[in-house]
Formats: C-alpha cells, structure tokens, sequence
C-alpha cells in the first residue's frame, strides 16, 4: 500500500469497483479497501432488471436464471407481468463482484481485502497505524455506512429486509414472485429462483414498524409456513437499504450506491443504482464540469417510485388493502400491465 492515492475508496460491492474501474481507466491512482475477506459476501436477492440488454450484456452471460415474467399476488389473485424478452435476471453477489473485479484490477487499481477502515480525518484514513492519503474519498461502504456517518448525515429512511437462501435440492422454485397482502405487511415478500438456490425473503419500510407494534420474524415466518416453504436449518439474514437519498457530492468526499441513499425506497432495488452512481461520481473526480446525468436519472425514478410507495401504503392505511386491491384491478388490463413493467424498470 501506498502512501497517497488519487482515490481511497470504501467498501468493494457494485457501487466502489464500478467506481474504482472507471477512476482507473482514466489513469487515476486507486485503493479499494473492502472489510470482508472476499468480495460479494452481501445479503442481497441479486436480481438484475434487464434494462438495455447492450449495457448488461457482460452480466447477463453470467446470471443463474432470466425471467420474462413475473407473478404478483395481491392475497390469493395473481397477476402475471409478462414481456417478450427477460424482464429480470438473477445473479450472484459472488459472481457479480468477480466480472466487475476483474475489470478493475486490469487497469491497474489496488484491491484490498479485510480491511475495515475506521478511521477518517479530513485527507488521510488510518489503517493499522498507517495513514494514508487522499485527494478524494468515495464512500461506498452500504447502508450503515461509516463515511456518511463520518460527513454527519444521518439516516431516517431504511428498509428493512429478512431473507433465507434455500438450497434448490431442498425445495424447487421456477417463477419469479412477490406477494403483497397490507394485512400482514405494508411492503411484500418475494422468491428469486436462482440456479441452485432460491432466495425467499420480506421486506418492509422503517416507518411501517414505527407505526405499528409488529414483530416482523414472526410476520415472515408465518408467511412462509402459509406458503410451505420449508427452512429448518438455515440461516437467516437481514440487512438494512438505505434509501435516504441526501446529496452525493461533499467537497473532496462523495457517497455512492446505499452510502449514499440511491437504492429504491419501493423495490428495494439497488445494485444498478449502485454501478450507474459509481460510474458517474468517477467521471465528476476525472472531469469536474461533469454533471453526472445519469444520477439525475436514478434521482427521477426513486422519486416516482417513492411517491407511489407513500399512496399505496397510504390507502392501505385508510382500509387493509385499497392500495393493493386497486393495482390488482388494474393489473386485468393489458395497458396497466405494461405502464406497471415500465414504471418499475425505467426500460430504455
Ligand atoms: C435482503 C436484500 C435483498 C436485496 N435484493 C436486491 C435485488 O434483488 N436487486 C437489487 O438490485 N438490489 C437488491 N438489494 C439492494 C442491493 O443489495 C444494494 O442496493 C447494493 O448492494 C448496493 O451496492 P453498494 O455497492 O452501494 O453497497 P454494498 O453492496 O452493501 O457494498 C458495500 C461494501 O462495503 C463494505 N464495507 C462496509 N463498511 C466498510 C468499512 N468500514 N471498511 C471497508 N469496507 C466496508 C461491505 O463489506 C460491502 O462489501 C437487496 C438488499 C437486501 C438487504
């Protein structure tokens, strides 16, 4: 390790290499430090929507299963979102981080492993004693991330997440599904098939909780017992999504990905958001005139979708299930079916 670095950044998930890839192609000098001992070890369902085919295509070579449909279940009625190419496709975290990592490390950048940054002062962090110096600082380290912590930006809009990874020998998964019932929960629950297993989990907004005196293992294990969905023996995950969106930019101190809040306060949806802001915030440390337009995009989707978060859920409130039950009928008509598919992925 160097003394001094164009770059530090924090954290090696989606958001820190697609940061570190686009820094090192233009000939930054840049140390990733990643706490845990190997990249991709996140909670995380991996599914990927399939928005321009062209701009995936590295990844889509290497997802598990792709889907052209999917099912949504408002209690017991189902609606089938269907498309005549894959909608969504399922990947691991593990492999994920291995094509961006790859790339990365081509192009010169250092990469290093079980290293949890603690420390931070103004130019420089502090690792085992060592100081070592930046011109800018990329927090890319998650939703409880330490450098947000650090600028002083506190956190007031999370998603909190349950989730078990479900061997595929055990039980076998084929269709992509989230089921939606306000009775129990105001968020949903979901199966993501993968290739040899199949990631089963619920999620539902910090506010949600606030409100109510709920118990959400116990909601979830109910859940998955009306849906015999079998997991003894494994185990179960949880981990917060920051949606929290406060600014990117902090003089030589950027967030990208859920440091920075840019996951979907609805979907949950985060790994695009998170290499799409760490490209961008690359191209402002290379280029500082750069606006970063795409940012503006993600900004403009989370917006819409947060705004149609907070009407569901507030009809939801009024009587159980208005909200829901209103997207079901509407989900009969093949136009709705179609604005839904758009809304929700942004197609291009
Ligand atoms: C249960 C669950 C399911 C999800 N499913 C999906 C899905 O299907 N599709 C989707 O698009 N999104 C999904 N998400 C969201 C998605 O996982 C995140 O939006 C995405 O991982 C954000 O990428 P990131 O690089 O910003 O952060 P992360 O992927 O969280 O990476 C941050 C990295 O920083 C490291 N780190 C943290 N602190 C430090 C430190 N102090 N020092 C060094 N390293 C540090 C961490 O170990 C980690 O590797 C899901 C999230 C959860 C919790």
């Amino acid at each position: 390790m160097k003394d001094k670095y164009d770059v530090i950044i924090i954290g090696a998930g989606p958001a820190g290499l697609s940061c570190a890839k686009v820094l090192a192609e233009g000939g930054k000098s840049v140390l990733v430090l990643e706490k845990n001992n190997k990249i991709g070890l996140k909670v995380c369902a991996g599914g990927l929507a399939v928005r321009a085919e062209e701009e995936n295509s590295q990844f889509l070579k290497n997802t598990d299963s792709a889907f052209c449909s999917i099912n949504f279940y408002f209690s017991k009625t189902c609606r089938k979102l269907t498309k005549n190419s894959p909608i969504i496709a399922t990947i691991s975290r593990e492999k994920l981080g291995e094509i961006i990592l790859e790339e990365v490390s081509k192009n010169g950048a250092e990469v290093k492993t079980g290293i949890e940054v603690k420390e931070i002062s103004k130019n420089s962090i502090t690792i085992n004693e060592q100081r070592v110096k930046f011109d800018y600082l990329i927090g890319a380290d998650g939703s409880n991330s330490m450098v947000r912590r650090s600028l002083g930006i506190k956190t007031r809009k999370m998603i909190t997440t349950l989730q078990y990874v479900i061997p595929q020998k055990n039980q076998k998964f084929r269709e992509m599904e989230y089921f939606f019932d306000s009775k129990t929960i105001n968020n949903y629950f979901w199966i993501f098939p993968h290739k040899d297993y199949t990631i089963v989990g619920g999620c539902y907004c910090s506010k949600t909780a606030l409100k109510k005196s709920f118990n959400f293992k116990n909601i979830f294990e109910k859940w998955l017992k009306d849906h015999q969905i079998e997991t003894d023996g494994l185990k179960l995950e949880s981990f917060p999504i920051n949606f929290d969106y406060q600014g990117y930019w902090f003089g030589n101190k950027f967030l990208i990905g859920d440091a920075g809040g840019l996951a979907s306060g609805l979907t949950g949806e985060g790994i695009h958001f998170a290499m799409v802001s760490g490209a961008e915030v690359a191209k402002k440390v290379i280029d500082s005139q750069y606006n970063c337009p795409e940012i503006s995009k993600i900004l403009k989707i989370k917006r819409k979708h947060e705004y149609l978060h907070r009407k569901v859920n507030l009809l939801n409130d009024i009587f159980p299930n208005f909200g829901f039950k209103i997207i079901s009928f509407s989900l009969k008509y093949k136009w709705f079916k179609k604005y839904l598919l758009n809304f929700l992925f942004s197609f291009k």
